[in-house]
């Protein structure tokens, strides 16, 4: 039994595609085709065809271009690749067969004799050109293909300029609602505050317990909302640096102390250990205390939400080489090689956000996946840098995560740079 040749076609037109398909289909070739110049290459290159048939006009690449680029490779420099298309112009004939494609077809179609032509080149046949042509042709190529490379690099510069606009649109956008939420929250938070300790109130709490509960409840959530809103609004403001550093003196095991200390009730109930020492921590650096206070607690709370209850964190200090080292480390879950190069992306979650646990502190309870941008964000303002090591993610074995922050021990306030995303 003999196998039947593939023919690849390529063709944008999807009408002249399903006619041409049809023909070869009927006439006994195995057909594949493809729409775009750099789908047709991809073809080639995983179906290995016998023939393949190129319009030359196409969205992405032109058809000879195609045969260029296939030519560059040893197992195309025997395969037959011919031009089907409306384009009869002599001129344009010779740019093709300098390019490297071995015969030219003129639509329209004639059915019976496209199967002769085609088994012509299948055969071995080839379209020929005396010699000065055909060095017309290729002096013609170069300054096409020139052309059309310029062309394509203005393009693309143009839609880089429009993806940079849209981008700035969007943090402008992020900023404005963080904003505009911000203010009526810390509003409604201030009348709750007031609510809770309103004298006549505290008859009601002693006689009703329920009422009590019911406005712990509305305080708590009300705090976790406005977290979130200054998550991103912070986040945000480091993106597009529109975040000024107050830098001042500050000691920084005090600062470490006092973040350890607002988790000491999570850290009760999860019945967690804390191992640290403020002593190895310098007691002056220069650095902003509230954003650095931020990218610790950030580095801390992770530590606790992804440890399962009974585990360690431990925070330890050195100094060396006009910096300082922080080193964060957990007996929890871990992350798993390939997600380490994610996870100081914004928004980005190893699980699904949606089945995170809206705590703060319980085991798993994550948030947006800003906690790390924004640590980074905050450590590389500062001229630091911030690492992570794992063996990987496990449930079972507890592999632990282990975040390296190195700051210098008197940042600036020109340090202040662009964050990477
Ligand atoms: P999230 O709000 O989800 O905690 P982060 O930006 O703080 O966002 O962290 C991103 C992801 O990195 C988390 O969803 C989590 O899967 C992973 N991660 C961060 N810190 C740790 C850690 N100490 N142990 C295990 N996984 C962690």
């Amino acid at each position: 039994m003999t196998t039947k040749p593939t023919i690849l076609y390529i063709e944008d037109d999807a009408a002249n595609r399903n006619l041409v398909d049809r023909i070869l289909t009927v006439s006994g070739y195995e057909v594949i085709t493809a729409a775009t110049g750099l789908r047709g290459i991809d073809l080639a290159r995983s179906n290995d065809p016998d023939l393949i048939l190129t319009d030359i006009n196409l969205p992405d690449l032109k058809g000879y271009e195609i045969a260029t680029v296939l030519r560059l490779e040893e197992r195309f420099l025997q395969t037959p690749i011919v031009a089907l298309t409306g384009i009869h112009y002599s001129t344009q004939r010779e740019v093709a067969l300098a390019a490297g494609i071995n015969g030219y077809l003129v639509k329209p179609l004639n059915t019976t004799t496209l199967r002769e032509q085609i088994q012509y080149y299948l055969d071995g046949g080839q379209d020929s050109l005396d010699a000065k042509r055909l060095s017309e042709g290729q002096a013609r190529y170069t300054r096409e293909v020139i052309r059309h490379l310029e062309r394509r690099i203005r393009e693309m510069g143009e839609l880089n300029a429009e993806l940079m606009r849209l981008d700035r649109m969007k943090q402008t956008f992020i900023q404005i609602t963080a904003h505009e939420l911000r203010t009526p929250l810390t509003l409604v938070y201030g009348y709750v505050r007031l609510l809770e300790d309103f004298p006549s109130l505290q008859t009601v709490f002693r006689q009703d317990e329920t009422v009590k509960t019911l406005i712990d409840g509305l305080v708590e959530s009300i705090e976790r909302m406005h977290g979130v809103v200054n998550e991103i609004l912070t986040i945000s403001r480091l993106m597009t640096q529109d975040i000024e550093l107050n830098i001042a003196q500050i000691d920084l095991g005090l600062l470490i102390f006092r973040v350890l200390k607002g988790f000491t009730e999570a850290l009760q109930e999860r019945k967690m250990r804390v191992k640290f020492e403020q002593s190895q921590f310098p007691q002056s650096i220069r650095a902003d205390a509230d954003l650095l206070k931020l990218a610790v607690t950030n580095l801390i709370g992770n530590a606790i939400k992804y440890t399962p209850d009974g585990g360690t964190v431990s925070v330890v200090g050195s100094v060396s080489d006009g910096q300082v080292k922080v080193v964060v480390r957990d007996t929890g879950v871990g992350i798993d090689i390939e997600e380490q190069k994610h996870i100081f992306d914004q928004f980005h979650t190893v699980d699904d956000a949606e089945l995170h646990s809206t705590s703060k502190t319980a085991f798993g309870g994550g948030g947006l996946g800003l906690g790390l941008p924004i640590a980074r964000g905050i450590i590389e303002a500062h001229g630091g840098q911030i690492l992570v090591e794992s063996a990987g993610r496990d449930i079972d074995t507890l592999p632990g995560s282990t975040f390296t922050v190195a700051l210098p021990l008197f940042s600036s306030r020109s340090t202040m740079s662009p964050i990477g995303n």
